[in-house]
């Protein structure tokens, strides 16, 4: 089974996404961690992310190390990655892995581009969504946490900057595949998500 789920930045897609993944035996992939890496590399290869060589050189030499680090999320790594990530052969590189993933053994699978191209015909397509403000907050909060002393104006700037890359770019854009169940987590807490999710997959696919 393939369980593919889409969406902007904060929207708790992870969250839902490894809840998932968790109850019902199946393996996840966190495909954003996978542009991250690129990005990684390039950065400190002293290069440029939106080098389209050098990125795609990134790409095609990306090995399970590069994915384990500790320093993917956060900082300059999140503008990279979206700028990576507009790349086509980057992209290109990058699929054939995902694809392999997900076919071994059944999987869940976030990102932005899951149900639209990575697995078109996924048994479920979520959409995960929800305001900028809500996620601005969500986002803001994860990173005090984590100690890093963004402002909240500072976190939904660089979210909507994010998305607007995301959503705009011609290769693989972020958008729902017409056939992806749209969920609006503004008001749902993370509990009715996975409630509501589970049920669904559970009614497409009789588990
Ligand atoms: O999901 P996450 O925020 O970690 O993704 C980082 C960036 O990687 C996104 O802003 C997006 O540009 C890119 N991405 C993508 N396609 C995916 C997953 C992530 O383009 N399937």
């Amino acid at each position: 089974m393939i369980i593919a789920i889409d969406g902007p930045a904060a929207a708790g897609k992870g969250t839902l996404a490894r809840r998932l993944a968790a109850a019902l035996g199946l393996p996840y992939l966190d495909t954003g961690l996978l542009y991250r890496a690129v990005a990684r590399r390039v950065l400190d290869a002293g290069r440029n992310p939106a080098d389209p060589q050098a990125a795609a050189e990134a790409a095609r030499s990306l090995t399970q190390a590069d994915l384990a680090r500790g320093d993917l999320r956060g900082g300059a790594a999140d503008k990279a990655a979206s700028q990576v990530a507009s790349i086509p052969a980057v992209r290109t590189a990058l699929l054939e892995y995902q694809r392999k993933f997900g076919t071994e053994n059944g999987a869940v699978l976030d990102g932005r581009d899951i149900g639209t191209i990575i697995f078109p015909n996924a048994d479920v397509k979520l959409f995960v969504t929800a305001s900028l403000d809500a996620r601005a907050l969500r986002r803001h909060h994860e990173l005090s946490a984590r100690g890093q002393g963004l402002t909240l104006h500072e976190v939904r700037a660089e979210l909507a900057a994010r998305d607007a890359a995301d959503a705009n770019r011609k290769a693989a854009p972020l958008i729902a595949a017409a056939d992806a169940t749209l969920f609006d987590t503004t008001e749902m807490s993370a509990e009715a998500a996975f409630t509501a999710a589970l049920a669904l997959v559970r009614a497409k696919n009789d588990v």
